[in-house]
């Protein structure tokens, strides 16, 4: 029998988890990337020794990567050499308190009580029903495939509408537990992963503060590039083919199939098509328009952000690996930022250095650091945004936060500087208004309602990724790239 031919375009994380899948079964797989290298938003900048990854920083549900590696043959510790990061964030909050989040329980209990009286049972329970949402949402919505709707309105799923509180606000949620706020934001502002605000994401999310500290977050050495590096190598000892600086330029579809890919005009025949690019964008650019694309435009989408990327000529040793400063005026911040579509007032940020982890990061005697600074998605209608003046504005931000460590010079040290903008996001991966975590992860768009792995009506043509099934994140773009060849394989066989 003729070997099928198989079109992957994109080689972000789904991409090549499903190539390397689809070429230990057998198939001939191609992948076509628009940038240089492979790895997509899991991607890096080295400039005179400093070496920045420039999406993910967090290695996070370490069991998920766990899993999928071995699903691929191997271990992740035969392909990634991890470190625990503990503790994991240092939290700066505005009155100038801190909260260093770590699993050393004795801590976390002498930390918590000097906020709130008797936070640290109210914490231990919180982190109870983090590990009940964990385990039920992971089996249940996140490593299943939903072929068809009878496969998510099961009777057994039923229960998982008082387990997993999916119409509970996660924020108001905060009120068991916890009286100070800042404890509610301590707990809560990992929503922002997957593009929500607390004050509209399902109390489920509290599977994720539990997840980072009773599994732990980690750093690969190397940084996070190296499971791009790690999995790219997977695929190319498959055999998987790849086509680098090759942009597909539209899906060519005749009757109710792909027939291909179009590429610098000319087209690659397919028996197969699957699209890791950003769905909302094949959808709106790849392919022929219709009644899916108005749909999608009013899907809403996950915020953007604002990311700096600094080398210093000397070390910044007072940041830890992961630091947040959050804002008292945290409701705003989302108001802002989903509503508003700009940046806060005072906006919570993020900043990494990675050096104080792996001092391959950074030249000897200086420092990496990046700072990201989350911000609105881009507007589609005519709503002023002033991506220098705002992105100026986030700059101030960051350094007026830093001197409530006692950082004040941080500025002067800067040997240079990168920045991207959401219309950098949108540039470099074809990503819908820039919208770092593509379609956002509400009720309405979580599980079977989220876009599917295949396409209605083009059958030979499925997708991976971060805004299709399960959603965003790194370990989560693995298992969508396993399930999507998964589906690609067993329609092959019948
Ligand atoms: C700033 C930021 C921080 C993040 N932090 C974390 C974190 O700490 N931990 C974590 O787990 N996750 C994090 N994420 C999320 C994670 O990076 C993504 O969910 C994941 O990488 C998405 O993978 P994907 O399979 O959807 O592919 P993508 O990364 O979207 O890759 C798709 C590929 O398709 C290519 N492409 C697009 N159009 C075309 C075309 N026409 N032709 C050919 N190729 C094309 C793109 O260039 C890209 O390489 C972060 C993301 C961002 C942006």
């Amino acid at each position: 029998m003729k070997t099928k031919n198989i079109l992957i375009i994109g080689a972000g994380m789904g991409g090549l988890t499903a190539a390397t899948h689809l070429a230990r079964q057998g198939f001939h797989v191609t992948v076509i990337e628009k940038n240089s290298n492979p790895g997509g938003r899991c991607d890096r900048i080295s400039r005179e020794g400093h070496i920045f990854d420039t999406g993910p920083t967090l290695f996070v549900m370490p069991l998920l990567y766990e899993a999928e590696f071995a699903a691929l043959g191997t271990s992740v510790g035969d392909v990634l050499d991890l470190q625990r990061v503990d503790p994991t964030y240092h939290l700066v909050f505005d009155d100038g308190s801190r909260l260093a989040l770590t699993s050393d329980m004795k801590s976390m209990q002498e930390q918590l009580e000097s906020f709130e009286p008797g936070s640290f049972q109210a914490f231990l329970r919180y982190m109870d029903e983090g590990y009940r949402h964990y385990h039920l949402g992971i089996e249940k919505l996140v490593k299943r495939d939903f072929r068809k709707a009878s496969d998510f309105f099961r009777l057994d799923n039923l229960p998982l509408l008082y387990q997993v509180k999916p119409f509970v606000n996660h924020y108001r949620n905060m009120s068991a537990y916890f009286d100070d706020p800042r404890l509610k934001t301590a707990f809560t502002f990992q929503d922002v992963y997957m593009g929500l605000s607390p004050f509209e994401a399902p109390a489920t999310f509290s599977m994720m503060p539990y997840t980072e500290l009773a599994h732990g977050v980690w750093y690969p050495k190397g940084g996070m590039y190296s499971i791009a590096v790690a999995l790219s190598r997977l695929a190319l000892e498959a055999g998987v083919e790849f086509l680098f600086d090759t942009p597909a330029e539209r899906i060519e579809i005749e009757g109710e199939s792909a027939r291909g890919v179009l590429v610098n005009g000319e087209l690659l025949k397919a028996d197969v098509v699957l699209a890791n690019a950003d769905l909302p964008y094949v959808y709106q650019c790849l392919l022929p328009q219709g009644r899916e694309q108005e749909r999608l435009a009013n899907k809403q989408y996950s915020c953007s952000v604002i990311s700096f990327f600094w080398g210093l000529d000397k070390p910044c040793q007072a940041l830890g690996p992961h630091t947040l400063f959050l804002a008292s005026d945290y409701r705003e911040n989302f108001e802002s930022i989903i509503r508003n579509l700009s940046l806060p007032a005072n906006p919570s940020l993020y900043i990494h250095a990675p050096a104080r982890l792996d001092p391959f990061m950074a030249p000897e005697g200086q420092d990496t650091i990046t700072a990201i600074v989350p911000v609105g998605h881009m507007s589609e209608n005519d709503r002023e945004q002033d991506w220098s003046r705002l992105r100026d504005d986030a700059r101030r931000h960051v350094f007026r936060r830093l001197s409530l460590l006692g950082i004040d010079d941080l500025e002067a040290h800067i040997k240079f500087e990168i920045d991207f903008t959401p219309p950098s996001w949108h540039k470099r991966y074809n990503l819908v208004k820039g919208s770092t975590h593509g379609l956002c992860h509400n009720l309405m768009q979580l599980g079977y309602f989220r876009p599917d792995l295949q396409h209605p009506r083009y059958r030979n043509l499925y997708f991976t990724g971060a805004s299709t099934r399960p959603g965003t994140g790194l370990p989560t773009a693995m298992i969508s790239g396993r399930l999507a060849a998964q589906r690609i394989m067993d329609e092959l066989k019948d």
